[in-house]
């Protein structure tokens, strides 16, 4: 058992289509645990902190507009290989080549406004949180299954 921490956003279109529920409820069920969770409007510099790997590229305005448009709902997530799972459960970056069952391949259809983010490495995910949690605001929950 390799027990790690994801961060995982779900992102201004998810919340406003009233997603946020659906979305916790399938992390909940397939056993993974929530150990920290705030609603925040991202500023810029956050914004472009979150997303520096893209800086430059032709989408990158367009992303960091949508990301600051309206709320959006930061987790941190523990599981047994969390990254990994989590990853397949959010599906493809392109709803159109995710599979349906994945969060975007049954919610989304757009490629820049896909509904969650997901950091895709166990080193991202620490960095990601930072951005939004105290190091005690990941101590709280000691949940367990
Ligand atoms: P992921 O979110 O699956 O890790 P990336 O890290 O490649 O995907 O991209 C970050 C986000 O930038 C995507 O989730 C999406 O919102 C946006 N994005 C990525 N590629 C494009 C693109 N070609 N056109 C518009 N938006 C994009
Ligand atoms: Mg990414």
């Amino acid at each position: 058992m390799v027990s790690q921490l994801e961060f995982v956003m779900i992102k201004p279109d998810g919340v406003k289509r009233r997603l946020i529920g659906e979305i916790i409820s399938r992390f909940e069920k397939r056993g993974l645990n929530i150990i920290a969770m705030k609603m925040v409007r991202i500023s810029r510099e956050t914004a472009e902190k979150l997303y520096e790997e893209h800086k430059g590229k032709s989408f990158f305005e367009d992303l960091i507009s949508y990301i600051t448009s309206g709320p959006v709902v930061c987790m941190v997530i523990e599981g047994d290989e969390a990254v990994s799972v989590i990853r397949k459960m959010i599906g493809a970056t392109d709803p159109k080549e995710a599979l349906p069952g994945t969060i975007r391949g049954d919610f989304a259809l757009s490629k820049a406004e896909n509904v969650i983010h997901a950091s895709d490495s166990p080193e991202k995910a620490k960095k990601e949180m930072s951005l939004f949690f105290e190091e005690t605001e990941l101590q709280l929950n000691t949940q367990t299954v």
